[in-house]
């Protein structure tokens, strides 16, 4: 009688920690899905990713190793891309696909859901990532979504990195160690930016970004200490309302800021109107979703885009 008694308290005393431990497994975000079958290490890796950071990211950790495939047509805004049923095939068909995480790919985890190859590791590269809230300029725009545009935080770039190179290890881990030193190479490259960053802008005479564009340096600016206004919210699908062009030509007024900002792939209508108003002048800000076709064949790579940022950012904010 009285163990049965000492059984029912430990079960009242541990029942609660089982049940939130429980609560927290069910609520973490799932970063991979694994397949049990491995590579051998003779084949390629059949690699697919979504957006143009992820391409770059899984192409060096890859290097001669894997065939890593960028879904996203070059020159496609990313925020109102949706998969062809061929794209669809294509990830079916692959070792390991990444997409950046929801908020970014919304239609993503429908094609999840749908995978039928039980052998494709699945990557959500936001994983563990630190994400900020969005900022919206539209009431239709959803609540409570984060900002996407999390490999503009250069250590959410290195978490990405590193969620990247366990699929890698996992799909083949026979070549486990070269895929480490791939994926340190380029974090370290990604430290040496972040130093870049830090230093440069720490000099600059004005500490606000206008963009004529849409939200997408929340996180760039947050690290490094700057004011970011945007015309458009997280999507450039959404036109700024007058209101807003307004209430920007008013800031640049009265701060008096020589430049405006405009972003890739979309038309820099938006920051001519702005400039023409302000007589500021105008300098890209490449947030690196993809390259046009021009940059592919160029041969760009992340770090490429991202200096001549920083170089656009050093002349319109005036740092030394
Ligand atoms: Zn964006």
């Amino acid at each position: 009688m009285q163990s049965l008694n000492d059984d029912r308290d430990n079960f009242t005393v541990l029942s609660p920690i089982i049940i939130s431990f429980l609560i927290i497994s069910l609520m973490m975000p799932s970063c991979r899905q694994n397949s049990e079958k491995v590579t051998t290490g003779e084949k390629k890796l059949k690699v697919v990713t979504t957006l143009f950071p992820l391409y770059d990211m899984a192409k060096n950790i890859g290097a001669d190793k894997a065939e890593v495939s960028l879904l996203l047509p070059p020159g496609v805004e990313p925020h109102s891309f949706e998969p062809k049923p061929s794209d669809i095939v294509k990830i079916n068909e692959a070792d390991i696909f990444i997409y950046t995480g929801k908020f970014m790919e919304p239609w993503a985890e429908d094609i999840i859901k749908g995978v039928v190859n039980k052998n494709l590791i699945i990557v959500n590269a936001s994983c563990g990532t630190k994400m900020i809230p969005a900022v919206f300029h539209d009431s239709a725009e959803p609540a409570g979504s984060l900002d996407p545009h999390i490999w503009l935080d250069f250590d959410n770039a290195k978490i990405m990195v590193k969620n990247i190179l366990e699929a890698f290890q996992s799909k083949d881990p026979v070549n486990r160690d070269f895929y480490k030193q791939k994926a340190n190479d380029y974090a370290n490259k990604l430290t040496e930016l972040d130093t870049s960053y830090k230093t440069a802008l720490a000099t600059c005479k004005n500490k606000e970004i206008v963009y004529g564009g849409h939200y997408a340096f929340g996180y760039l600016a947050k690290r490094y200490g700057l004011k970011y206004l945007s015309a458009q919210g997280i999507s450039p699908d959404a036109e700024p309302t007058a209101n807003d062009l307004i209430k920007l030509v008013e800031q640049i007024k009265k701060d008096k800021i020589q430049y405006v900002f405009y972003e890739e792939l979309t038309s820099p209508r938006i920051a001519e109107t702005i400039a023409s108003e302000t007589n500021a002048k105008m300098l890209m800000l490449n947030a690196a979703h993809n390259l046009s076709k021009n940059q592919f064949d160029q041969g760009l790579s992340f770090f490429d885009i991202l200096k001549r940022d920083l170089d656009n950012l050093r002349v319109g904010l005036e740092c030394q």
